[in-house]
């Protein structure tokens, strides 16, 4: 027997027909296999595409000044596709996808506001902001602090130096890149002995997260963890 639910997302089909981000191929109404308002990812995207998302291994300890680093999926397939697009090409539309895989990663690793006592993000240099009109880990980062409650720190921790895109550069040119001071935390941001959750979309060689991470416990941060959306294999 069809229920009241089912009907509603038949009728709501036919008007306004739900598609796949990426691929264009027809969805069911969230109403028809909904229980909870949480968004969830079968509102976006199509199982096909879903199943092209590798899940990383969640906890890669060590790296240099970072205590732990949290990635969700390995930088591939659909990710590949989605992170540029929603970045680059300022595709709006993947800003709610976004926050689920942040809640995924969140839920996945575990993270509990207990471990830490502020979120913030890698932040870009004041030229890639005026360009780029946002910063997609600073998004990530206030998903992050509000699924936890926790308290964000923004523009007190910046980008200083412009440095060349991390992306387009060779593995020892990145690392050579961020060798230099190029984050800065003000001095009023109050950093002593604070647990930091730091976030970013893509973690490839970590050298952008190893310098954030020394500024930050340069400020005195007693730990920092990194969250990263994806990580380059
Ligand atoms: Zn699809």
């Amino acid at each position: 027997m069809v229920n009241l639910l089912e009907y509603s997302a038949i009728f709501l089909d036919i008007v306004t027909p739900r598609r796949c981000l990426l691929c264009s191929c027809r969805l069911v109404h969230p109403l028809a296999h909904k229980t909870c308002k949480r968004k969830i990812l079968e509102d976006y995207l199509c199982p096909a595409c879903r199943e092209e998302l590798k899940v990383c291994s969640p906890d890669l300890t060590g790296v240099g000044q970072i205590d732990k680093v949290f990635s969700g999926y390995l930088y591939a397939g659909v990710l590949a596709r989605i992170i540029p697009a929603w970045k680059y090409h300022s595709r709006s539309e993947f800003f709610p996808v976004i926050e689920v895989f942040t809640q995924q990663i969140i839920s996945r690793c575990k993270l509990s506001a207990s471990g830490f006592d502020l979120v913030t993000a890698i932040p870009l240099s004041k030229s890639s902001l005026r360009k780029r009109g946002f910063n997609q880990a600073f998004f990530i980062a206030s998903c992050c602090a509000e699924i936890l409650d926790l308290p964000l720190l923004g523009h007190q921790f910046t980008k200083v130096k412009d440095t060349p895109h991390q992306a387009a550069l060779g593995r020892d040119a990145r690392l050579l890149n961020l060798n230099r001071d190029v984050f800065r935390v003000a001095g009023k941001a109050d950093l002593e002995n604070r647990k930091i959750l730091v976030c970013d979309d893509v973690m490839t060689t970590g050298s952008t997260l190893k310098a954030a991470a020394g500024a930050l416990k340069k400020a005195g941060a007693v730990s920092v963890t990194a969250v990263t959306l994806a990580r380059v294999e």
